[in-house]
């Protein structure tokens, strides 16, 4: 986030988040967008195996990522669903969300713990004058990804949560600590942001495409992206194009779609 350095940590997201005591359920399998009829017992001894994701992600590992999820409750719920209601759809009965997309960010400061905690706070601060006014609930993303390259999961990725004007509702948000300024991204999370994009393609096929969120603008009049109100958008530079190119260098076989 280039223009509102307001809150560091804030970055450029914005979103909601996940649940207390638990610990966010870690990506894998994905949580039915409908409500399906939940396969609720335990298969049988000779059941055969569940289909747990797709066919690739057998071939793919699932990188080190530790759960650390946002403090979620009822208020956080209601006002990531009236912010949902009010940008993405209007007849939204859930937070629930099919990823199609992945976008990439940086923070905007140097310390991923200090985004973690920030992504705590429910409401979004009101020295954030235009975030504000578009909505109370904070900002927030899936993941937050160290400088060292550890990867953090803040909440389940098929929730929707506040970190991409005009995609929260299909894209799942990958915060880097850094700001390529007086913190540059580094090879570390370079390497964190392929391994998490592959996992994340693996068990969620429905994912096509990866963006730099400093690329999301250029997507309005596309049909992925949504945004009910033309006036609320903003210019970001996060992450920037040397850390794309970089990822994107890494993950060619995967034939995502870009801006
Ligand atoms: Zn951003």
């Amino acid at each position: 986030m280039r223009l509102v350095l307001v809150a560091f940590a804030a970055a450029c997201s914005q979103s909601s988040a996940p649940a207390q005591p638990g610990p966010a359920p870690a990506s894998a399998t994905p949580a039915p967008a409908a409500p399906a009829p939940a396969p609720a017992a335990a298969p049988a001894p000779d059941a055969p195996p569940l289909p747990d994701a797709a066919p690739t992600a057998a071939a793919v590992s699932r990188p080190p990522i530790v759960d650390a999820p946002m403090v979620w409750s009822p208020e956080r719920a209601a006002l990531t669903l009236e912010y949902r209601r009010r940008h993405s759809a209007a007849d939204a009965a859930d937070l629930a969300i099919e990823p199609t997309a992945i976008v990439l960010h940086y923070t905007g400061g140097g310390s991923a713990k200090a985004t973690r905690r920030y992504f705590d706070n429910p409401t979004i601060e009101a020295e954030r004058a235009a975030l504000a006014r578009a909505g109370k609930v904070n900002v927030s993303a899936h993941f937050v990804v160290d400088r060292d390259g550890t990867i953090y999961q803040i909440q389940p990725v098929t929730r929707f949560a506040r970190h991409c004007i005009g995609l929260n509702h299909t894209a799942i948000g990958v915060e880097n600590a850094g700001d390529e300024a007086t913190f540059p991204l580094t090879d570390a999370q370079v390497e964190a942001n392929v391994q998490l994009v592959r996992y994340l393609v693996a068990t969620q096929p429905t994912i096509t495409r990866l963006l730099g969120h400093h690329e999301v603008m250029g997507l309005r009049g596309d049909p992925i992206y949504v945004e009910l109100d033309p006036a609320y958008k903003n210019d970001k530079g996060d992450p920037g194009p040397r850390f794309m190119a970089k990822v994107r260098a890494k993950l060619t076989d995967l034939g995502l779609a870009g801006p």
